[in-house]
């Protein structure tokens, strides 16, 4: 059966497309970069298929990826011989955009008119396959699935639509041919077909694959003539084998964005070896921006499992708890089997060491950019501070830590956020206790009644506005031995209330007060009997007639949801 089927790409697919023919980034030579990537990803694959089916009808012999570059056609091709594709993957694969996040990026996408902010949503996002159509006006991709009979030869020239045929002969393994545009010089395109542009971008890009990139070059033999030969492009370097001192940023960054499809630098790389009886290497990275998906329930880990160089899993939650779901990076077990499952995994409690050390040194490696690069330590501060603050909560071992590496944004300056650590030390003679004010936004808060008592004496208050904040604050007792307290809610605590030289006064002048509002306190519960519990006489305020205060048990969010549909 050899019909050629026409199929639609999916509405968003078409809307990444189009953005990639219209090639709104400016570096095209990464389309090199994500083919190779998958070629690797490929052969990954076939090997674990291999490892843990030796059944498995497929040659693994000699897995390595070709490029072949063909200058009279103008075409070059990314070959590999690894797992291959189905037909049906084919269609599910390349034809849709699976991705979490999509529908997001393309809506900032639909806002951003501004070509700059564009390219750095496509950047955080990652394209993959689809920046072939960068430099491609037409690609066209055969493959065969290991173990399968016939193969599936796709194309598409970047439009709407696509075609699938099955194919008889093709070869195991993936083949992804860009013919490329006329070369433009408006464009600034290069010629991806020269043998010398190939190597500069392998080596720029791809070094570390741990599969051979061959290449057929024309080398000088003899006196005038010239023979084929076949290279290999790259040296295949595990980096995270490497001694910190011998890899270049570079290449560590290089292979950030292989592993996280960024196409930024990470903020932090953060290596780690462990010797003795459970050996194991490890490479993370702190990203420098989060990831659109970061909130999405489907977002994948970005951890992946090898053991002794052999590729296991991609997204190994159990290597890094949630509130570390941004860390990239690759963790190298020497002790583990290749057929280890995610149940195993679960259980073991070698990886529960693992995973606790891995979290001990992401912590510390933070609490270490706080001192040594504080505008870094904001940068992630900014990007990731809202998720790391679940930790407070879901990891009560290190939720010191957590603490320490926090920072939060408070009245004593607008522009610049606190540590616990400052505010105590900082704190006004006579202070006891922190204090903090959970709600919506900074201005709701500052504004509020609540506030007036903390701003007359000088104290500083913690504006505390992600969500995750009503929670942790609810866990967290003490920061140094002082209680973290709601300006909102109870008894504030404030001296003046009860102590000091001035209290017996107070007292008296308070006591005199309420018998003089008695008659408007008992009319206000009367007349405001289904609203609140009490009307009480306050100190807290200095200026405003009244506030709404809650019980020190109460929820906060429903009584700040309360407190702004009463107008406050
Ligand atoms: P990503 O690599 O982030 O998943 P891509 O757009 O680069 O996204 O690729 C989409 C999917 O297509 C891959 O996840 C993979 O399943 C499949 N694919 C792409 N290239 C190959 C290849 N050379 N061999 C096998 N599968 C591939
Ligand atoms: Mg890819």
């Amino acid at each position: 059966d050899t019909r050629v089927e026409t199929h639609e790409f999916q509405a968003e697919a078409r809307q990444l497309l189009r953005l990639m023919v219209h090639s709104i980034y400016s570096n095209k030579d990464v389309f090199l970069r994500e083919l190779i990537s998958n070629a690797s990803d490929a052969l990954d694959k076939l090997r674990l298929a291999h490892l843990t089916d030796s059944d498995l009808p497929a040659d693994v012999s000699d897995l390595h990826i070709a490029l072949e570059a063909d200058r009279e056609r103008r075409t070059l091709t990314v070959r590999d011989n690894g797992i291959g594709m189905t037909r049906d993957e084919v269609v599910g694969l390349i034809g849709t955009v699976a991705k979490s996040g999509t529908a997001e990026l393309l809506r900032q996408l639909e806002e951003s008119k501004d070509a700059a902010a564009s390219q750095d949503l496509i950047g955080r996002f990652g394209v993959g396959f689809y920046s072939a159509f960068m430099v491609a006006d037409r690609v066209t991709l055969l493959t065969r699935r290991a173990g399968e009979e016939s193969g599936t030869r796709w194309e598409s020239d970047g439009d709407g639509t696509y075609t699938v045929e099955q194919v008889g002969d093709a070869p195991q393994g993936t083949a992804v041919t860009v013919h490329l545009k006329p070369a433009d010089a408006e464009d600034h395109l290069f010629d991806y077909t020269d043998p010398w542009k190939i190597r500069e971008i392998v080596k720029r890009y791809s070094d570390f694959i741990s599969w051979p990139i061959r290449m057929e070059a024309e080398r000088p033999d003899g006196e005038s003539g010239t023979r084929s030969e076949t290279e290999t492009l790259n040296s295949m370097k595990a980096l995270w084998a490497r001694p910190r001192s011998e890899v270049k940023d570079e290449e560590y960054h290089e292979f950030y964005k292989h592993l996280s499809h960024d196409w930024q630098d990470p903020l932090e790389t953060v290596s780690l070896r462990a010797e003795g009886s459970f050996e194991y290497e490890a490479l993370l990275f702190l990203p420098a921006r989060a990831p659109l998906d970061l909130f999405s329930r489907d977002a994948v880990s970005g951890v992946q499992l090898y053991v002794k160089r052999v590729f296991i899993m991609d997204d190994c939650r159990e290597l890094m708890p949630e509130y570390l779901r941004f860390v990239k990076g690759v963790v190298d077990a020497a002790d583990l089997s290749l057929n280890i499952s995610r149940e195993i995994l679960q259980q073991d409690r070698q990886i529960q060491l693992m995973r606790r050390r891995l979290v001990k040194k992401v912590l510390s490696t933070v609490k270490g950019l706080m001192t040594s690069d504080p505008e870094r330590y904001r940068t992630f501060w900014d990007q990731f501070g809202r998720v790391v603050k679940e930790g407070i909560i879901t990891d009560p071992d290190n939720q010191r830590a957590v603490l320490d590496i926090a920072s939060f944004a408070s009245t004593h300056d607008a522009d610049e956020p606190v540590t616990l650590r400052a505010y105590v030390e900082r704190m006004k003679d006579g202070q006891e206790d922190i204090y903090y004010s959970t709600g919506q936004s900074r201005s709701v808060l500052e504004n509020s009644p609540h506030m007036e008592a903390f701003h007359a004496k000088g104290y500083e208050v913690l504006l505390l506005t992600d969500p995750v904040d009503e929670m942790w604050v609810e866990s967290v007792r003490e920061y140094d031995g002082k209680r973290l307290r709601p300006v909102n809610q109870g008894d504030t605590g404030l001296p003046a209330e009860d102590d000091g030289e001035d209290g017996e006064k107070a007292r008296t002048e308070r006591d005199r007060q309420e018998s003089d509002f008695t008659p408007l306190l008992s009319w206000l519960r009367e007349q405001l009997a289904d609203e609140v519990k009490d009307v009480r006489l306050s100190s807290r305020l200095t200026s405003s007639p009244a506030c709404l205060v809650g019980d020190a048990q109460d929820l906060p969010p429903s009584l700040e949801r309360m407190y702004r549909a009463m107008g406050q």
